[in-house]
């Protein structure tokens, strides 16, 4: 019996973590990651100004697995009915379960010059050449396409970097719906657009790219914005290894015979019919209903009775919150409630460390939240 976790994301790492615990002994389990650390991506914008947090939210898989083995390397694709995955080293991994936590990328639509021109930010390697193109420019002009929680907070932390340096940039957030944090509640979309304001943060909404080049953004209007520099936030698409998909999947997690899709890369409906937002606490969460469902049919495949498979559990989102970043400022709506400055600050520095925490690395916890705070 073999079971594989695809991607060391927060939902691959919170998954072979659980699988740890709840596999029998001689059942064996493999993570494959095309890095050898898990990244806490939405600490990731800091990293445009802090370079050194780099090591903070970073972890190396090595430290926090206990008898999983580890497969550096990229997956090229799945087979989800044959149950293989195929690796960039050239070896095809077979799986009776897996649990395909790939994550998702960036979706540029095909608008022309866009991929081509602009930064995404998926990887700390993005998040380097934002900051290296800031630097180099000393000034000028930065666009930041899309408003969702990593544009906001891309679009904070040029504006504190400016600040710091001592540089006159202007930083202009563009969003093609009618408010920033489309999707989130009007309360949280106010004070998050507050918090840009106070920046001053030249915040566009109902504003939408049409294409770029190499120093102009092309906007729908027909309205050129030159740039110095161009970062997109627009929207993700499946990986690479789905085919570009994020195939829809049932609350129960499972895609497909032994496959489970769990965190961004799956557009997943929970168990109320209800589309889960692409985030970092739903993948969490998804990835311990996927982890029990996965070892409750290895249990069952070894009981070697026939019979009915066990009944899977099933997924329902349920946030605590959301808390935004903004530069030094903080924006989190926790229930009804919608918190600035320093409380908002300490929620998001908490909520980091406690997913530092809770895979096992204690020390960057504690430097994330010196680091915060
Ligand atoms: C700047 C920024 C800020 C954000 N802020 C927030 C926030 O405040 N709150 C929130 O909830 N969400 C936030 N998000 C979104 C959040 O980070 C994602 O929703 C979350 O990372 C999804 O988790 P995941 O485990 O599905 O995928 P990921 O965390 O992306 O993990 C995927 C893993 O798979 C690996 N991988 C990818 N492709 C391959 C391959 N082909 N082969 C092998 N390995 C591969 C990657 O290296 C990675 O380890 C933010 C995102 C960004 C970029």
């Amino acid at each position: 019996m073999h079971v594989a976790v695809l991607g060391a994301g927060y939902a691959g790492l919170t998954a072979v973590r659980r699988l740890e615990r709840r596999l029998p002994d001689d059942a064996g389990l493999t993570l494959v990651n095309d890095e050898p650390y898990h990244l806490v991506q939405h600490e990731l914008h800091r990293a445009i100004r802090r370079p050194d947090i780099a090591d903070t939210i970073r972890v190396p898989l090595d430290d926090v697995l206990d008898r999983a083995e580890f497969v550096e390397a990229r997956v090229e694709s799945v087979d989800r009915a044959a149950g293989t995955a195929t690796l960039d080293t050239g070896e095809e991994l077979d799986y009776d379960y897996a649990a395909v936590c790939l994550g998702a990328e960036t979706a540029f639509y095909d608008l022309p010059g866009v991929e081509a021109n602009a930064i995404p930010l998926k990887r700390l390697a993005d998040a380097e050449r934002v900051r290296e193109r800031f630097l180099d420019a000393d000034g000028g002009r930065f666009v930041v396409g899309g408003a969702g929680l990593s544009g906001i907070q891309v679009a904070g932390e040029l504006a504190a970097l400016a600040d710091e340096e001592g540089v006159d940039a202007e930083v202009v957030l563009l969003e093609m719906a009618d408010s920033v944090a489309p999707g989130f509640a009007p309360d949280f979309q106010e004070a998050v657009r507050a918090e840009l304001d106070d920046r001053g943060i030249d915040v566009r909404t109902g504003t939408a790219v049409a294409g770029a080049d190499a120093s102009t953004v092309e906007l729908e209007s027909g309205e050129e914005l030159d740039y110095d520099g161009f970062v997109w936030a627009g929207g993700i698409r499946g990986p690479a290894a789905l085919g570009g998909e994020r195939p829809e999947t049932r609350a129960n997690l499972r895609a497909e015979n032994g496959t489970f899709l769990v965190g961004d890369a799956a557009r997943v409906v929970d168990d109320e019919g209800a589309p889960v937002p692409a985030s970092a606490q739903a993948a969490l969460r998804e990835a311990k209903v996927a982890a029990d469902n996965i070892a409750a049919l290895v249990a069952h495949d070894r009981e070697g009775t026939g019979g009915f498979e066990p009944r899977l559990d099933r997924y329902t989102f349920d946030t605590p919150g959301w808390v935004v970043t903004v530069g030094d400022g903080a924006v989190a709506k926790v229930g009804p409630t919608v918190l600035r400055g320093q409380a908002a600050r300490a929620a998001k520095a908490t909520i980091g460390a406690a997913h530092l925490s809770s895979v096992g690395a204690i020390t960057n916890a504690s430097r994330l939240v010196r680091e915060e705070l």
